[in-house]
């Protein structure tokens, strides 16, 4: 049975190549009938940011993409906690110690950066570990006696020297480490704690994970988790890696980051998160966000952009996964977001919509009313708050506007066709769009005018500018009174 796991740390909010993880593993477990899993990596106190994990359940819900098993909603395999596992790790270090594979280390924090300080590309490892107070260089007596004084002190992972460690990863294919770049990495620290490399290595093997999809930077890290999956006898049960592609910046020099979000103006946050943008306070759909995520770095090779989740699930495949790096544009984000606009019922986006015209003080109360006029704007919307810019003339009568500014020489006869106009309105006794659209043109003939002369004007007044649907459905929406008042106070 397939499992997969997003294993964050809660340390701030999930940007963009987060989301992304958890994306994949969520398709990769939904295509195969298999769990998905959300474990929180919060072993390390001092990067533990409250609020944190709570975003990253809010954010995994927004997307549609809720985790079958997490620590609000735990499974068997409970808690789902990293700080709550703490009793469970301290065994599997031992064992190795035992095994000879791991050692204690009782250097002081003053001591190592002493070393680091006095040594050049100083590695705590093979070639420095002798000498140092670990137990691997002092002799038995006193390493008992230290332990005997509960002498604070780590285990690291005793990394064997002249070997070459490798595994298959399902993006790139065979993947080797010489074991001599690698330092013995600490595995449990001074108060009890595992590091992420012990904690990563037991939980994804008591979970029963089958398949991890996780960022390319982790990849450094694999070597020590290869080496720990062999010592700890698992082996045989060892998850199946896919180091996902990096998030490029636009112009594809480099990992993009919060900082390139914030100077370019677009957001790297799902959700808005420490006062920073997120993308659904940018007014994305979560569908288009999904869709857009999932592209980056992947595609069916059809040439089909637009996706929805369940599609998603259906077309993935790991074969198509990209090596290289994905560049981020957030031009073509807003895109997929106008795409999704279109694509959605005006029902669907009619909560958001009064959303955010309730912001900006418009209280709508004649919801069929709203519903008409999103089907009319939707095209034009690409992110949810131009849902405001495009209709707020049908709630308010626009606050300024200048005929002038469009048709330099505003006429006496450009006033009398629309006296006129406004006589023919008051005869009719519903305003209806097509025939007015006719009678707008007769009248348009009659008075000489070439219908852009008076089209333009006809529609600021309506909409305070030149941008919105289709003049005389505007007019139809309005209706008849309102029209004539738009018009008329126009004219003055
Ligand atoms: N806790 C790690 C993180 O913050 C997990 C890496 C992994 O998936 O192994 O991303």
């Amino acid at each position: 049975r397939v499992r997969v796991r997003f294993a964050p740390s809660p340390t701030g909010g999930l940007h963009l190549g987060g989301v992304r993880t958890a994306l994949f593993n969520y398709l990769f477990a939904k295509q195969n009938g298999g769990e998905f899993v959300l474990r929180i990596e919060d072993t390390d106190q001092n990067r533990y940011v409250e609020g944190a994990e709570q975003y990253i359940i809010d954010c995994l819900n927004w997307c549609g993409i809720t985790p079958d098993e997490s620590p609000v909603n735990p499974g068997q395999y409970a808690p789902y906690r990293q700080s709550e596992r703490k009793s469970l790790y301290r065994q599997y270090a031992e064992q190795l110690v035992m095994q000879g594979h791991a050692y204690y280390a009782f250097d002081t924090a003053e001591e190592l950066e002493k070393y680091r300080k006095d040594i050049p590309n100083f590695q705590y490892g093979q070639v420095y570990r002798d000498g140092l107070r670990n137990s691997l260089s002092l002799p038995q007596h006193e390493v008992d006696q230290l332990l005997a004084d509960h002498t604070p002190h780590v285990i690291r992972i005793k990394i064997p020297a002249d070997q070459s460690v490798g595994f298959t990863d399902m993006i790139r294919g065979r993947v080797t480490f010489e074991t001599n770049t690698v330092d013995d990495k600490v595995l449990l620290k001074a108060d009890g704690m595992p590091t992420y490399h012990l904690a990563v290595v037991v939980d994804d093997y008591l979970m029963k994970i089958t398949h991890a999809f996780r960022g390319e930077e982790w990849l450094p890290s694999a070597p020590i988790h290869l080496l720990l999956w062999e010592y700890l006898g698992w082996k045989a049960d060892m998850p199946q890696w896919a180091h996902l592609p990096l998030i490029l910046k636009p112009d594809g020099h480099g990992k993009l980051s919060k900082r390139d979000g914030a100077r370019l103006g677009f957001p790297v946050f799902a959700l808005d998160w420490d006062g920073t943008q997120g993308f659904n306070g940018m007014g994305f759909l979560p569908e288009a966000f999904v869709n857009f995520l999932a592209l980056l770095g992947w595609n069916d090779g059809s040439g089909q952009e637009i996706f929805t989740l369940e599609e998603l699930v259906e077309k993935f495949s790991v074969e198509r996964i990209n090596k290289s790096g994905a560049r981020f544009d957030f031009e073509k984000a807003k895109w997929y977001n106008a795409e999704w606009i279109k694509k959605a019922t005006a029902e669907s986006l009619q909560p958001k919509v009064k959303e955010i015209l309730s912001g900006k003080g418009i209280n709508v109360t004649d919801d069929a009313r709203l519903l008409t006029i999103i089907d009319l704007i939707k095209d034009r919307c690409v992110l949810l708050p131009d849902f405001y810019q495009q209709s707020s003339y049908f709630f308010h009568i626009p606050a300024a506007y200048d005929l002038n500014a469009v048709t330099p020489k505003w006429t006496e006869e450009k006033t009398a066709f629309f006296k006129s106009f406004i006589e023919q309105l008051k005869a009719t006794p519903t305003l209806i769009a097509a025939d007015t659209e006719t009678a707008f043109k007769a009248l348009t003939e009659e008075k000489g005018f070439k219908i852009g002369d008076v089209m333009l004007p006809f529609r600021i007044m309506l909409v305070g500018g030149k941008f919105g649907p289709h003049v005389f459905d505007i007019a139809a929406l309005l209706g008849k009174d309102e029209t004539i008042n738009r018009i008329e106070q126009a004219l003055v």
